[in-house]
């Protein structure tokens, strides 16, 4: 790379391996099995066999300092010296340090772990506080870019930008702190500088969210600061998933050299640009390759928004939407794909393969480009399914008034006040994990897996009978994920062998796509209700995964609106609820953790979203008797936009995470007038600390002030699977015991 940016680049890349390798070696390392020397050695193949294959691939711009042993805002708080002062007291060394902060040691919980804006990765939120003293740290994009020199490749250095960092951090005011922290990044750049490096990218996600004019106003002064650094590289600050707002005038009146739009989630970008005035001789790098999904880039229809880009701006560079970080390493290693499905598909390396493509074609015209297969196969269309969303009328999303289901539920379940519950999962422990893998490789055959799970659904069953629980569970140990499982079941789903993608840390998933249209070949989850329910007289809630929360962890269609996928989704539930109810189920809970998390950045898109995405479970939902208690579980304690939906919902019970929060969330229930049931989460299941009765006797007064006592469900904040027998054991007693005390 040069002074002049070059045609193509990407914002980012996978880190995990093609293979998981870096999983591997980390898990390794926190398991004393390899040492720092072999854990660096791996990291360091990783870091060469990316550049490499960008290299290969004839790509210009090549990042660096995208790699991470779990987390880039992790790295970047390192960067700025944002470590707090109760980890650097544990004396430990920088790598054990930097591992303490991801995962918590003993004597010190972890730093905060929260989704990176609507995606499902999950980035560790950092703390400023009165200690906090940044400091300059490039050591590691120092590093790496000079690790990348010697192997002949020249990058471009990221880091999360100052104003986003800040915008993501927790403490008194960080934001406040603003033009401290810039000082530390012009070290940082002189620095990088002193290397060599000729262009940075700072990443600023954070500007296309709603943001104040102070926020607009700090991002200004930062870049204006920086850009006006003696000696520093060329900046690239980086914006992606939505549109950007007032930043893009902002930006403007500074210095830096390059903007990076996303031209996919934000298409109205475009007119932002033209509407921007002049720009000054920047680059435009322009994210016209989808980083957030799997589809292949219609190469037409991108040169077509490259080329009015092309005519705004004095040189536009062709890149993903957003950091690769977000797809699947290769395509090419997907064996089992049907052909009409491979051929219309494109992870990382692909996805470079096309910002290569796309950013030739602009230079040089369009003859080279492929035409992309045509619009779906027929066989992905289900003529049923479209009609009956055709017919659909609002009275399929409404059920009876809530006090006469609540009636006919209490007659028919006869629950105690304060009813006790768990949300659904019970310890995943290494025997399940064993024979899920002993079925994977043929070791054992589906009959003695069954055998094992139905097993173990009639241990958890007779354990609940023991703890005194009310409204019980089969345990879910026959699901390897919430939304594999259905995606395994549904047709227009499809599941790839090696699609990881890092969700946070060493843990990746393997979202399924969703290609066609969605049905049900057959009940997904009703053997094992029926069976767990034929254990015991007490009532097992059926378990199913909402809407909102599949497509979420999906890689979605994008050749239709996503409220009819989500309708689609809902209609398959909504058929298996009634299974359900017809198999003797009296309560099903349909789980919407996702609800939050896919809310969109900005305020003006809010409303339509949740429209669907309450719609859609409302459809999923109504299809039973007002007798069947519908409960829904909700994850994540920052509810404020989604309130008014939780309600919407109108499910009969709500768990809900609230123990962290102590109970907030009911003041706001019962500020929108929310009258239905409701179980607040009394065991922080994050922390495999045992809550004490009274503990628990005291959450559940406190929750007693905002809700009536006769709405109040007591239950855990979520699903067991992560925690061990031991700590569930003795908290279920407690919770239990509690509830007794108080009724
Ligand atoms: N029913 C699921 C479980 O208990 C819910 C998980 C979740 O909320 N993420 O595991
Ligand atoms: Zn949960």
């Amino acid at each position: 790379m040069s002074s002049t940016f070059g045609q193509s680049t990407v914002l980012g890349y996978p880190r995990i391996g093609a293979n998981r390798e870096l999983k591997k070696a980390v898990e390794s390392y926190w398991a004393g099995r390899i040492g720092a020397a072999a854990l660096a050695d791996t990291a360091a193949e990783l870091r060469a066999e990316v550049w490499q294959q960008l290299r290969n691939a004839r790509l210009d711009g090549i990042p660096s300092n995208t790699f991470s042993y779990y987390d880039h805002v992790l790295d970047t708080a390192v960067a700025v010296g944002a470590v707090p002062a109760r980890f650097t007291r544990l004396g430990l060394s920088a790598l054990d340090t930097y591992f303490a902060m991801a995962r918590g040691v003993d004597a010190e919980p972890a730093l905060e772990l929260t989704k990176w804006f609507a995606t499902n990765y999950h980035y560790l939120v950092p703390e400023i506080d009165g200690e906090t003293t940044f400091t300059p740290n490039p050591t590691k994009p120092l590093a790496e870019y000079e690790e990348a020199q010697r192997l002949g490749i020249t990058t471009r250095p990221v880091l999360v930008g100052p104003a986003t960092f800040l915008l993501l951090a927790k403490g008194a005011d960080p934001f406040a702190r603003l033009d401290e922290l810039v000082e530390v990044y012009a070290t940082i750049l002189n620095v990088l500088a002193d290397a060599g490096v000729e262009w940075v990218q700072l990443d600023e996600p954070a500007y296309v969210a709603d943001r104040t004019p102070a926020e607009i106003d700090g991002l200004r002064r930062a870049y204006t600061r920086l850009g006006e650094l003696a000696k520093r590289p060329r900046i690239l600050v980086a914006t992606y998933f939505v549109e950007i707002g007032d930043a893009l005038p902002a930006l403007l009146d500074t210095p830096v050299e390059a903007i990076g739009l996303d031209l996919v989630a934000g298409p109205g970008n475009v007119r932002r640009l033209a509407a921007a005035g002049p720009l000054g001789g920047r680059t435009i790098v322009a994210g016209l390759v989808d980083g957030h999904n799997i589809w292949r880039t219609d190469l037409r229809a991108a040169i077509t928004v490259g080329a009015t880009v092309t005519a705004l701006a004095d040189h536009v560079a062709v890149s993903t939407s957003c950091s690769l970080l977000h797809v699947p390493v290769d395509l090419s290693v997907e064996t089992r794909l049907a052909p009409e499905l491979f051929e219309r598909l494109a992870f990382a390396r692909q996805k470079v393969d096309e910002v290569v493509l796309l950013g030739k074609a602009l230079r040089d015209g369009t003859a080279h480009v492929p035409v992309p297969p045509q619009s779906a196969p027929e066989a992905w269309h289900n003529g049923d399914v479209r009609a009956r969303l055709a017919a659909l009328t609002p009275a399929d999303r409404e059920r009876g008034a809530y006090p006469d289901r609540a009636d006919a539920q209490q007659a028919r379940l006869n629950l105690p006040e304060l009813p006790t519950t768990t949300i659904g999962s019970f310890p995943q422990t290494a025997a399940l994990r064993r024979a899920r893998a002993d079925l994977r490789t043929g070791t054992i055959d589906d009959s003695t897996y069954a055998a094992l799970m139905r097993a173990e659904v009639e241990r958890v069953i007779r354990l609940q009978e023991e703890l005194g629980l009310d409204v019980l569970v089969h345990g879910e140990p026959e699901r390897n994920d919430m939304v594999q499982y259905f995606g395994e079941q549904l047709d227009g789903f499809a599941a790839t062998d090696h699609g990881w993608v890092q969700s946070y840390g060493s843990r990746c998933v393997r979202p399924p796509v969703i290609h066609g249209d969605v049905s049900r070949k057959a009940p997904m989850t009703v053997a094992w209700s029926t069976y767990a329910q034929s254990l015991t007289a007490k009532p097992v809630k059926g378990m199913l995964t909402g809407p909102v929360t599949i497509l979420a962890w999906s890689f979605v269609r994008t050749d239709q609106p996503l409220p009819d996928t989500a309708d689609q989704v809902a209609l398959a539930l909504r058929d298996e609820t009634v299974d359900l109810e017809a198999a003797g189920i009296t309560v099903i809970q349909v789980d919407e953790p996702a609800l939050r998390e896919t809310l969109p950045l900005r305020r003006a898109d809010q409303k339509a979203y949740l429209d669907w995405a309450v719609g859609a479970f409302r459809l999923a939902t109504s299809g039973v008797t007002d007798a069947t208690q519908i409960h829904t579980h909700l994850c994540y304690s920052e509810f404020g936009e989604v309130i008014g939906a939780i309600d919407a919902l109108d499910a009969d019970v709500t768990s809900i995470e609230a123990s962290r929060s102590k109970m907030e969330v009911l003041d706001d229930l019962a500020t929108i007038g929310y009258r239905r049931g409701v179980g607040p989460g009394v065991w922080d299941i994050h922390s495999p600390r045992v809550p004490s009765q009274q503990e628990v006797v005291a959450s559940l007064r406190l929750a007693a002030e905002a809700v009536p006592a006769r709405r109040l469900w007591v239950n855990p904040d979520c699903g067991l699977k992560t925690r061990g027998y031991e700590e569930t054991e003795a908290s279920l007693r407690h919770l239990v015991a509690a509830a007794a005390e108080l009724r």
